[in-house]
């Protein structure tokens, strides 16, 4: 097939015609298929089934330390827990704070005691006239969610294939003191499935912000998420590379077990530098005797160490890696070479991120929703759900099982041809 753009409009009518008898022929079918969230599948789930195991008696609930884990106690978490989740994080078992069931929660509950209390003394930000966070777009939505429920300003920068655009974020956050974070997923982004570069990080590491309270909010929910066995992309660790900078204080790192384990059942852990670390102790003081450690417990008893979790990421890529190749696969096949859409193959993560021609990602949403296809809003990726050209939708392949993901596909490649050709012909 010639690229759309070589069509004339004659040609693009008679296209519209059959692909739309070929449209209301799945849209006869009645169904209901979802891409919307990265929410691993149930086969994925059963992975972590003998969890459930693990604990039986009194005595499988004292911890190394020789702590009852059903009781009161342990602010920080069980040090079984911390040393798995310090080398998953590549980070020192004494920088590292285990914390509830999600590490969202966690990133929220940072950014509010910013606004009410301040950063290591400065000046609450909830008392400034204006507080601004850098967002490398497209981004995840929730990120977004949290930055805009508390009224920070959300400055885009756009991403680039070895990460955000560092020039960029160099020079804004070196002349503005209103610029108190940015938020990054550094490996296998959400949602491009982009690994920053070597060069990014330690760009990163050098940063000299303005503000003093400003911190890299580095979310690193994908660490060890690879599809392929022979194919891996590789992130330099950042607190180590922060502190040979002499910038120990500037980063945050934040990750959980929800897409390892269970989500909304796995562990969230933070990292920081220990002049973060006693601040945030003080504050966690305050809300909490202590987070679940039975769950602490099962995991550290479920993997084991460090490489019995990657062993257990091996089954969770086996499980995922048919599902990416399948969309990937017809998103070659059907829309390959036609100058409609552009993708990026990601090596891990969740995500694949589509990029339709500029003002069609709402319309092609839409499109497969009237097929009975619930895509993430289009939108979703950009600060306030506001892409500037209408362009970016996220697709989440984990869920749907590989027979309706196949279907899936077919409708959204379908719905892009449609809208695209509505596009070109001027209707839109
Ligand atoms: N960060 C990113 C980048 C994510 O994609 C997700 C899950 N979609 C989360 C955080 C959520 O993590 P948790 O379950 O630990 O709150």
């Amino acid at each position: 097939m010639p690229s759309y753009r070589e069509l004339n409009a004659e040609e693009l009518e008679a296209l519209k015609r059959e692909l739309e008898q070929e449209f209301e022929a799945v849209k006869a079918k009645d169904l209901n298929l979802d891409m919307s969230r990265g929410k691993p599948s149930i086969a994925q789930l059963n992975l972590s089934m003998e969890m459930m195991d693990v604990l039986h008696r009194e005595s499988d609930m004292i911890c190394d330390a020789g702590i009852d884990c059903r009781n009161y106690g342990v602010l920080d978490g069980i040090q079984e827990a911390k040393q798995l989740l310090a080398d998953m994080m590549e980070v020192p078992k004494d920088n590292i704070i285990i914390f509830g069931n999600s590490s969202l929660n966690v990133m929220y509950d940072m950014i509010s005691h910013a606004m009410t209390h301040g950063v290591m003394g400065s000046t609450p930000w909830a008392k400034l006239d204006r507080v601004k966070f850098l967002c490398p777009v497209p981004g995840y939505d929730r990120h977004f969610t949290i930055t805009e429920h508390f009224g920070i300003e959300m400055v885009p920068v756009p991403m680039t294939s070895t990460g955000p655009d560092m020039d960029i974020v160099e020079k804004l956050i070196a002349e503005d003191d209103t610029i108190k974070g940015i938020w990054c997923v550094p490996k296998y982004s959400n949602p491009q499935g982009i690994t920053y570069s070597d060069e990014t990080v330690h760009r990163f590491a050098c940063l000299k912000p303005a503000a003093k309270d400003f911190r890299i909010y580095w979310d690193n929910a994908y660490g060890i998420h690879h599809l392929y066995d022979d194919k891996q992309d590789y992130l330099i660790e950042i607190f180590m590379e922060c502190k040979k900078e002499g910038n120990p204080d500037l980063v945050y790192k934040f990750a959980s077990t929800s897409k390892i384990s269970f989500p909304g059942s796995g562990i969230a852990a933070f990292a920081a530098s220990d002049a973060n670390l006693v601040e945030i102790r003080k504050q966690m003081r305050v809300q909490t005797i202590g987070h679940d450690k039975v769950n602490q417990l099962r995991h550290a008893r479920f993997f084991g160490d460090i490489s019995g979790m990657v062993q257990h990421m091996r089954k969770h890529a086996e499980i995922l890696r048919p599902k990416f190749d399948t969309v990937l696969n017809t998103l070659e096949k059907e829309l390959g070479g036609l100058e409609i859409g552009s993708w990026i193959a990601p090596r891990g993560g969740y995500f694949i991120s589509f990029d339709a021609m500029d003002g069609c990602a709402k319309a092609i949403v839409a499109k497969a929703k009237e097929a009975g296809l619930v895509m993430t809003d289009a939108g979703a990726t950009y600060p306030y759900g506001k892409d500037p050209r209408d362009s970016n939708i996220r697709i989440a392949p984990s869920y749907p099982t590989l027979e309706e993901l196949r279907v899936a596909t077919e409708i959204f490649v379908l719905s892009v041809k449609l809208v695209s050709i509505d596009k070109l012909l001027g209707n839109l």
